[in-house]
C-alpha cells in the first residue's frame, strides 16, 4: 500500500502533523504503538502538564472541534534566585498579549488529536514495529517485504527515537545530571495566574498554575535537581515532601499542603545531527531534539516543526519527497533548536555556580533585564515563538 506520507509516532507533534497533513490532502500512515489515554491522578490532574504558548491553541483548534482543552493559564511569570534578592517579571501585557501561556495535559491533548484522528482518513497502524527503513529514489518502503511504502517518512517518535537509530543519525547528546520531579502541589495561596520558577543552586523549580473547579489551589511541580537529590525527594512520605517542597519554593504561595504521585524524569539535552537527513525523511518534536524542560519550549519548538513543515507543503505537492525544501526546512529548525538549546545550557550554568560575587554579578544582571523593557519583549517574544533570530536567518540567503 503506497501512502504519500508515513508518520512514525503519535505523541502530540506526530499526531498533530498527521492531522495537519491529511487536513491539506495528503494520504498518510501513521503508525503509533498504542491509542493515548487521558491520565488524572489523585488531585484531579494529570502530572505530566506543560505550557503552552498562546498561538498553539488556534493552531490545534483548527483541526476540529475538541481538540483544544487548557487546565490553567498564566498572564505574568516570575522568576527570582535561592541565592540573592533580585528577580524578573514577564508580563503579557508587556507584548500585548492576553496570556503568556496556557496549561495543558499531555495526556488529554493526545488523546483529544487521537478521536479526531479515529474520524479521519488518517490509516492507523497500531503497534506494528519498525524493523528497518529503506529509502530509495521513489519512495521510502518501510519493514522490508511488507507493502507499506510513501514517498515522505516522518520520525515523530520522541527522544529515543527508532527512526533516527534506523536512519544512522549522530546526535549531540548531553547529560545533565538532572532529573526532573513532576507532579501536582496542593498550596495555601492562590497562584493569581501567575508561573513562577525559583532558580535553586541544584536546579530549577517551576510552580504552574492550574484552575480546579472545586476552588482548591493547585499547581503543577517541574523541580530539576541532581539525579541524587531527586531519588531521595521521590522516595520521601508526601508529608515530608510537601515540607522540602515549601521551603524550596520560599513558601511563595504559602504552605503546601499535599502533592499527588512523583514521576522522576532523568533530563538531557540531545540534538540530531540533520533535521532532514534526505528529502524523504524528516525529524519532528522530541526525536530531532530534546531540551532541558526549565524554560517548558520543548513541546513549543515540536509544534513549531509541525507549522513549518505544513507551511512547505500547504499547496498538495504531487510528492512531497521529491524536491529540496527540507534542505531550508533542516536548517532552520536547527537553529532554532540549537539556540534554544545553548540559552537552556547557559541558563543552567550560570544558575548552578555558588560564587558570592556571582551571585552579586547574577542579581545586578537580573536586575537590569527587569527595567529595560525591550530586553523583556525581545525575550519574551522568543519564547512565545516570534523568533527575531528566525526571522534574520530567514531573510539570508544560504548557499545551496
Ligand atoms: C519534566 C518535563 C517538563 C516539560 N514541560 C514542558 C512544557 O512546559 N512545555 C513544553 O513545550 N514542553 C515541555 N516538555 C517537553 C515536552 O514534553 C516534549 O518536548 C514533548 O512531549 C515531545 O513530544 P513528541 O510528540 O515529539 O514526543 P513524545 O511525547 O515522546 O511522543 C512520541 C510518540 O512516539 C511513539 N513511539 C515511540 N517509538 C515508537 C515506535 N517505534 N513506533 C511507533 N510509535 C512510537 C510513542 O508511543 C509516543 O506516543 C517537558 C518535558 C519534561 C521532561
Amino acid at each position: 500500500m503506497r501512502f504519500e506520507v508515513l508518520v512514525v509516532g503519535g505523541g502530540l507533534v506526530g499526531a498533530a502533523a498527521a492531522l495537519g497533513l491529511e487536513r491539506i490532502g495528503y494520504s498518510v500512515a501513521l503508525f503509533e504503538r498504542a491509542v493515548p489515554r487521558e491520565v488524572r491522578g489523585r488531585l484531579g490532574f494529570d502530572a505530566r502538564m506543560i505550557a503552552l504558548a498562546p498561538k498553539w491553541k488556534d493552531f490545534l483548534e483548527g483541526f476540529g472541534d475538541g481538540a483544544w482543552h487548557h487546565h490553567g493559564q498564566f498572564e505574568r511569570l516570575l522568576a527570582w534566585e535561592e541565592l540573592g534578592t533580585a528577580q524578573v517579571s514577564f508580563d503579557a501585557v508587556d507584548v500585548g498579549a492576553a496570556q503568556l501561556g496556557f496549561m495543558a495535559s499531555m495526556s488529554s491533548l493526545q488523546t483529544r488529536l487521537w478521536q479526531l484522528i479515529e474520524a479521519s482518513k488518517i490509516d492507523m497502524r497500531l503497534g506494528e514495529p519498525i524493523e528497518d527503513i529503506n529509502v530509495g529514489v521513489d519512495g521510502i518502503t518501510l519493514n522490508a517485504g511488507s507493502e507499506v511504502q510513501g514517498s515522505l517518512l516522518i520520525g515523530a517518535d520522541g527522544a529515543s527515537s527508532r527512526v533516527r537509530d534506523l536512519l544512522n543519525l549522530d546526535r549531540d547528546m548531553r547529560a545533565t545530571g538532572q532529573s526532573a520531579i513532576v507532579t501536582v502541589a496542593e498550596v495555601s495561596e492562590h497562584h493569581a495566574n501567575t508561573a513562577r520558577q525559583r532558580f535553586l543552586h541544584d536546579g530549577p523549580l517551576a510552580l504552574l498554575p492550574l484552575d480546579a473547579e472545586d476552588g482548591r489551589h493547585l499547581v503543577s511541580i517541574v523541580w530539576s535537581q541532581s539525579d541524587m537529590q531527586a531519588t531521595r525527594r521521590a522516595a520521601l512520605n508526601e508529608q515530608d515532601f510537601c515540607a522540602e517542597l515549601t521551603d524550596a519554593s520560599e513558601g511563595c504561595l504559602g504552605e503546601v499542603r499535599a502533592a499527588d504521585e512523583r514521576f522522576c524524569l532523568p533530563l538531557e539535552q540531545q540534538v540530531s545531527e540533520s533535521f532532514a537527513p534526505s528529502s524523504r525523511t524528516l525529524l519532528l518534536g522530541d526525536s530531532a531534539r530534546v531540551l532541558h524542560p526549565l524554560a517548558g519550549q520543548g513541546a513549543n519548538l515540536g509544534l513549531e516543526d509541525v507549522e513549518a513543515l505544513l507551511e512547505v507543503l500547504k499547496s498538495h505537492l504531487s510528492d512531497p519527497g521529491a524536491d529540496h525544501h527540507w534542505r531550508d526546512f533542516s536548517r532552520m529548525r536547527g537553529v532554532r533548536s540549537k539556540s534554544m538549546l545553548a540559552a537552556m545550557s547557559f541558563f543552567r550554568q550560570v544558575y548552578a555556580i555558588d560564587d558570592p560575587t556571582f551571585s552579586w554579578l547574577r542579581n545586578l544582571g537580573v536586575r537590569f533585564v527587569d527595567q529595560f523593557d525591550p530586553i523583556k519583549q525581545l525575550l519574551l517574544k522568543e519564547a512565545l515563538g516570534d523568533s527575531l533570530l528566525m526571522r534574520i536567518t530567514e531573510k539570508v540567503k544560504w548557499p545551496s
